[in-house]
């Protein structure tokens, strides 16, 4: 089924969708002294978490519907637009009746096909637009099942948020952007609309404008940014909140670039991009020679015996690797990564060969 997606609003070419506002709702002066605060900014959607998905119990979970004619009273004195996060039946319809404009799917309910779909059967008829958050686990079909679920019910205005992706393992980020994955998407679904959450991804304060910057730089088509008047009193999510006026800067630094290359000179990106293209292929030319050579180890190993994974020299080669990426400036975690999948192909191709040997 090939999905045709529309805009969630009414843009102007090239101009972002801007969403901000409190990760939670905490009371109705905190909800509105926000909302006020950033009505003069140029922001698309006012968000505010009612229902929260927390980790652990005995968590600030959210004041729940209580805080429904609170965002309504916003749209009101404000003129912003709303959304929030649903995660059930309950949530959809207690939203729809208070006119939220806008709904989100938050990450932990993505991962569970479930809930999704659950949400979807309460939104069949219903003319509202949805935003999906990626899964917490970089699982690219899973988050384009969320999207058929959606999309199925009869909801066309579906957009995605890119919220990054829980990792074990320090990181500087709190959740791993893998810029990758939501940039197949975008190759796979160009015309999908794209929300970058940096403050999900950064977790704290001051990576918020980089990310934020790259992702613009990737031709997303919006932002999504927790905006608190105290951000260190937050009752959820507080490292990461900002004030409107730090907000405020942060948007007004934004470079936003052009996807589009119509009316540019082109002679010399297409020149460069030639280029980039020969040496892919080449890069694929040689990935294939290693395979080759890879079977023919397999095939002296299964003679001679030898287990098909070998420890000691796969560290040896890793080391190497990285030592020699640091030279020409790539990290080391890209080098590791990148090893790590062609030592994965090999040990399949060396499976394979032996099985039929
Ligand atoms: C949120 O937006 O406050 C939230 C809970 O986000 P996520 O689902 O991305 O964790
Ligand atoms: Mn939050």
């Amino acid at each position: 089924m090939e999905m045709q997606f529309k805009p969630l609003v009414e843009k102007e070419e090239g101009q972002p969708i801007i969403i901000a506002g409190p990760c939670s709702a905490e009371t109705e002066e905190q909800v509105l002294e926000t909302a006020h605060a950033l009505k003069n900014q140029n922001v698309d959607f006012y968000r505010a978490g009612i229902w929260k998905p927390r980790t652990r119990p005995n968590s600030f979970e959210g004041v729940g519907k209580t805080g429904l004619p609170w965002l309504k009273k916003v749209k009101e004195e404000t003129g912003l637009k709303v959304t929030t996060e649903v995660a059930k039946t309950e949530h959809v319809y207690e939203c729809l009746k208070y006119g939220v404009d806008l709904l989100w799917i938050g990450a932990r309910t993505t991962v569970s096909p479930f809930a999704v779909q659950e949400i979807a059967d309460a939104l069949e008829g219903m003319d509202v637009p949805v935003l999906i958050k990626n899964p917490i686990n970089p699982d690219l079909n899973l988050w384009i099942g969320a999207i058929e679920r959606i999309y199925n019910a009869g909801i066309h205005r579906v957009g995605v948020i890119h919220r990054g992706f829980s990792l074990a393992g320090k990181s500087k980020y709190r959740n791993e952007p893998l810029w990758q994955i939501p940039i197949e998407l975008k190759r796979r679904f160009p015309d999908l609309t794209i929300i970058c959450d940096n403050s999900h991804i950064c977790g704290r304060r001051d990576t918020l404008a980089d990310v934020a910057q790259k992702s613009f730089d990737l031709s997303f088509h919006g932002l999504m940014t927790e905006t608190h008047p105290r951000p260190d009193e937050a009752w959820s999510d507080a490292k990461q909140q900002i004030t409107p006026d730090v907000f405020k800067d942060l948007i007004d630094n934004l470079i936003i670039k052009r996807e589009n290359l119509e009316g540019e000179d082109l002679e010399s990106i297409v020149e460069l991009r030639v280029k980039i293209d020969i040496i892919d292929n080449e890069l694929l030319e040689l990935l294939g020679n290693r395979m080759k050579v890879a079977e023919a180890i397999g095939l002296y190993k299964q003679a001679k015996n030898i287990s098909i994974l070998q420890p000691v020299r796969w560290n040896e080669i890793l080391e190497k690797a990285i030592s020699k990426g640091a030279d020409k400036g790539l990290s080391e975690e890209f080098t590791t990564q990148f090893l790590k999948a062609i030592h994965q192909e090999s040990i399949n191709h060396q499976m394979e060969i032996t099985k039929t040997a």
